[in-house]
């Protein structure tokens, strides 16, 4: 996201709207105002996968817990490595993962031994089976093994103590695995954030009914169910609420107080029924504000009871984008996330783009290779924001600051790769 000053000698030809907030405010402004959940539960670790830690985790065994060959070959005393030339040791027995040889090596000895499996006292060094000439109970070996090598220490990974995860961390597959390998069987994370949402519109028929002249479908429900999925919380869909005072006056009276944070799309442009307004200013404390940026200018957010409210314009693709730049950076640091910047790395764009200064535009794009195999991006086809598809041939956002004008094939632009947003 961009955090400049609104440029004011902008000319009058452009969006510039002095009165709007620029999206980085807008999201400083929510940061500012919400605070994260502390219930934890306790979970088995396969179903703490993707949920937010609520402690700092130290190991409490040394991994691994004994010195232990980090190859096939023979473990053998370094004294009997030879300077130059070659030595002939004695084989004495074996020792294989999970089933050790329990008695000493001495001089002029040796131990077959597998990955995994512990050194037998005595031993130091493991001659890897390549480099080494068996013949009946005897084995020969050159100067190419150094002492020490090819043995895992005890607690080389992580010793007793060592912090491994830090509360605040979503669990990945390899945290999960890191888990189990220190023997913790549950681990506490963050209770689930509860989130409703609904869309307003008199227009708006949902999947299964008839689309009659004049109607179109609701797909904010399904693009909302999708993001929130992703991010594992609990998710109440309240479906369609009519564009009439009562009915919305109930939806919002059901939610607020109930769940966490309570989405809605649509109803929140210019010229809709003020209604909407005086509903969520009658049941608590909220903020219209125009972000500098294109799609999604206007915004809502504030607090219904302890419920906290986010409303989204309802154009599909506006919901999408401020969504993944306000509503799932709140989402994620009410979880108890610690707050992660988004990744944001600049690409050379192989379209034209078109940009009038004046608002920060998020742009979809994909990223590709070039013939020399550098990353590029392009956009995806027509941006208008009432156009899904130009999401979902996407995989990424073109962020174009504010003051930024038509860009050439060839310059480099922001992009934010969807799959850091979750
Ligand atoms: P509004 O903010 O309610 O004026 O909506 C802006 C535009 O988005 C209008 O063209 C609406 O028909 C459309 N729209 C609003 N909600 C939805 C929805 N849930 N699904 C698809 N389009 C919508
Ligand atoms: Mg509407």
């Amino acid at each position: 996201m961009q955090n400049k000053t609104i440029n004011k000698d902008i000319s009058c030809m452009d969006d510039f709207d002095p009165e709007s907030l620029l999206p980085d405010e807008a999201l400083a402004k929510i940061f500012e105002s919400i605070s994260a959940i502390t219930e934890t539960e306790s979970l088995p670790i396969r179903d703490a996968l993707n949920r937010v830690l609520a402690t700092d985790i130290n190991s409490e065994i040394n991994v691994p817990s004994g010195r232990n060959s980090a190859m096939d070959g023979y473990a053998i005393n370094a004294k009997d490595l030879p300077k130059d030339g070659v030595t002939t040791l004695s084989l004495i027995g074996s020792s294989f993962a999970g089933r050790p040889f329990n008695k000493s090596l001495n001089t002029g000895e040796c131990v077959r031994i597998m990955t995994g499996a512990i050194m037998p006292s005595g031993s130091d060094t493991v001659v890897i089976q390549e480099n080494v000439n068996v013949s009946g109970d005897q084995i020969s070996i050159g100067n190419d093994t150094k002492p020490g090598d090819n043995v895992r220490q005890a607690g080389e990974d992580l010793a007793i103590g060592d912090l491994v995860l830090e509360k605040g961390m979503r669990l990945t597959p390899a945290d999960i695995g890191l888990l189990a390998s220190l023997g913790f069987a549950n681990v506490d994370v963050i209770r689930r954030l509860k989130v409703a949402f609904f869309s307003t519109g008199d227009e708006l028929r949902s999947v299964g009914e008839v689309l009659e002249d004049g109607m179109i479908y609701d797909s904010n429900r399904y693009t909302l169910y999708g993001m929130l999925s992703r991010l594992g919380v609990d998710i109440t869909d309240m479906g369609v609420v009519k564009d009439d005072r009562q009915l919305m006056d109930e939806a919002f009276k059901e939610a607020a107080g109930h769940v966490d944070v309570l989405i809605t799309s649509g109803g929140v442009s210019v010229g809709e029924a003020d209604y909407v307004k005086e509903t969520l200013i009658k049941h608590g404390n909220v903020n219209f504000w125009k972000v500098a940026m294109k799609p999604g200018r206007p915004l809502t957010f504030g607090k219904l009871n302890s419920t906290y409210f986010f409303g989204l314009p309802g154009n599909p693709v506006s919901v999408m984008v401020t969504f993944y730049q306000f509503v799932q950076p709140a989402l994620r640091m009410l979880s108890g996330e610690k707050k992660t910047n988004p990744v944001i790395v600049k690409v050379p764009c192989i379209s034209k783009l078109k940009k009038r200064p004046g608002r920060v535009e998020y742009q979809r794009g994909v990223l590709e290779q070039d013939t020399a195999g550098r990353m590029v991006v392009r956009k995806t086809g027509a941006q208008g924001s009432g156009i899904l598809r130009s999401m979902a041939d996407a995989d990424c956002f073109i962020i174009l600051p504010i003051d930024s004008e038509d860009i050439s094939p060839g310059d480099l632009v922001d992009v934010q790769p969807f799959n850091g947003l979750i």
